[in-house]
């Protein structure tokens, strides 16, 4: 270790110290921030090799995303700024509910960079990963930290174990609500457990979103779309997501397609309860929209020809499932941590989802970016030659596509001894992976059923595989642990062993056999849709643990991708606007 490192990592730990007092007063949330647990100078000592970081950041290719306003009336492009100065609000909220010591780790680092510009990699890092934990690497630390990521984030109390909370949820039912709500975090009151609303919880960045929400709705003209910020800036002060959620899916004619709020559960690794903030702001691209939206009419054939029994099907997905292509401006939160989005599938709430439906959201920059910056050189290190020559950005992007339009798709209720349910209760923490592959995998099998029907042309029957298969590879350099990674898996390796994917062990390269492909898909989306139609767990569990694991011919493979960009580091032409 060199001598301006040492003296930045003194910097650092000093700085660290400085915060963690900071700590021991807090007023940020009603949420007891845990003090910190070994002396500071201990908590980040040094970094193993500093050279490291370097080589993890350039891992992402960095790609400006610009975005262009021409389409936008003066007005819209003033009201666009005051909605990215919201969305910015939901990266603040998000580094809370990541960690509870991530603001004061930013602050500090922001502060030391000033002093010491060296430390710029590490900031990024930090910004990238919103935090101080590597989502490509199992959360590991990339800074030499003593702590682990708590399992359940900044959602529950760091020293509450999983059979706590169920204990107190069974001895206290009138709770339960409020304690598995997706809207409140789990604090200790007196020592007690208590579910906080997130509008108490991060009460000032709330009220700030609010506002520019409702600057934003003075201006614009549209009436779906004042409507949707009005109510969902009411929805952060009230905590009842329910009316803003159904008012996004009434958004129509407009050209800002702004999302924002609570969504995913993902970050609560601990039971997948808690929703993250995010913010994706974007234009609307009326041509492909319009030419997408033809999917729509499909839904229910797609349903029917899924091979499952009937009791599985779900036919009542609500009034419409509209699809829309955009060009993202900005993406806050959750949204721009780590792995970039390419699209998705909201809302989420089951309610809102069977009387609305939902709506589909593709992100045609980021999809382009990744697909030529990743997708297409892995493609060529780990396919046959001739599967490699298949790969296509249309099969590829049609793809992802139809895996958003499957999440609309299957069942969402379950009966559990003449209970109503839904799969995501039943399925606990596994329900994010399980529906993650059913997406991926059904989405194959609805996009061969589009082709044939002339809906997408007819040579993805061809296409579709080898793009599906290189676009695996992609995912999987997430990391292991992450939901969708395992559920890559779970299809890779349930895929092989049906023969539909064949390994040449004398060129280390993946083939796909189109003689077996179609029989082994249709195998795994009978298991998924089953799995999810039962709410069985324990099947679900036995899937994941047999095939949710990389094999060493995976391994291998992975092994010859380091050079490649892992993803993309989008870097915001409109933020220089803002400041
Ligand atoms: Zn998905």
């Amino acid at each position: 270790m060199n001598y301006k490192l040492v003296s930045i990592l003194v910097v650092f730990a000093l700085l660290v110290f400085g915060c963690g007092k900071k700590e021991e007063a807090p007023k940020m949330t009603q949420v007891e921030q845990p003090k910190l647990q070994a002396p500071a100078s201990s908590i980040i000592k040094d970094f193993e090799n500093p050279d490291t970081l370097k080589t993890e950041i350039n891992k992402y290719a960095v790609v400006e995303m610009k975005y262009d306003p021409s389409i936008l009336t003066d007005k819209e492009k003033q009201a666009l700024i005051l909605m990215v100065k919201a969305a910015q609000v939901m990266d603040e909220i998000y580094y809370k509910q990541v960690y509870s010591k991530n603001l004061e780790m930013k602050a500090a680092l922001e502060k030391w960079v000033k002093e010491q510009p060296e430390a710029k990699t590490i900031l990024d890092m930090f910004k990238l990963y919103m935090g101080p934990f590597d989502r490509l690497n199992a959360d590991k630390p990339f800074i030499n930290l003593s702590e682990k990521k708590p399992e359940g984030a900044n959602f529950y109390p760091e020293d509450m174990k999983k059979e706590e909370f169920e204990t107190f949820v069974k001895a206290n039912p009138k709770e339960e609500k409020a304690f598995t709500s997706t809207f409140t975090v789990i604090g200790r009151k007196d020592g007690k457990l208590a579910a906080i609303p997130f509008s108490e919880a991060y009460k000032p960045e709330l009220e700030k979103a609010a506002q520019y929400l409702k600057d934003a709705a003075q201006i614009i003209e549209n009436p779906s779309l004042k409507k949707y910020l009005t109510s969902r800036a009411d929805a952060f002060l009230s905590n009842d997501y329910f009316q803003s959620d159904c008012d996004w899916m009434d958004l129509k004619d407009h050209k800002i397609e702004i999302v924002i709020g609570p969504y995913e559960v993902y970050e609560d690794a601990m039971f997948n309860y808690k929703a993250a903030f995010e913010a994706y702001i974007s234009i609307v691209d009326p041509v492909e929209s319009q030419k997408l939206s033809n999917i729509s009419k499909y839904l229910d054939d797609m349903e029917r020809n899924h091979p499952v029994d009937n009791k599985y099907k779900n036919f009542k997905r609500g009034a419409s499932s509209p699809i829309f292509v955009v060009n993202q401006v900005y993406v806050g939160g959750q949204g721009k941590a780590g792995v970039q989005t390419t699209a998705f599938n909201l809302p989420n709430d089951e309610i809102v989802r069977e009387k609305k439906g939902s709506k589909k959201i593709m992100l045609k920059n980021v999809s382009d970016a990744k697909f030529n910056k990743s997708l297409l050189p892995i493609s060529e290190k780990i396919l046959s030659p001739e599967d490699y020559k298949l790969v296509s950005f249309e099969a590829y992007f049609d793809f992802v596509l139809m895996h958003e339009v499957s999440h609309a798709l299957g069942p969402m209720f379950v009966n559990k001894n003449g209970v109503q349910s839904t799969v995501a209760k039943e399925l606990k923490e596994l329900s994010s992976t399980i529906e993650e592959a059913k997406a991926d995998i059904l989405g194959v099998w609805n996009c061969w059923f589009l082709a044939s029907k002339g809906i997408f042309p007819k040579d993805l029957e061809k296409t579709l595989m080898p793009s599906y298969l290189g676009g695996c590879f992609r995912s999987i350099r997430f990391g292991v642990t992450e939901d969708h990674a395992i559920g890559t898996l779970i299809q890779m390796n349930f895929l092989t062993e049906k023969q539909g994917i064949v390994y040449n062990t004398a060129t280390d390269t993946f083939h796909v056999d189109p003689t077996k492909i179609n029989e082994a898909v249709k195998l795994l989306v009978k298991e998924l849709l089953e799995i999810e139609g039962t709410g069985d767990y324990a099947r679900a569990k036995t899937l994941i643990d047999k095939y949710g694991k990389p094999t060493p011919e995976i391994l291998k493979a992975l092994d010859k991708l380091k050079d490649i960009p892992t993803d993309i580091f989008p870097v915001f032409a409109i933020e220089s606007e803002i400041k």
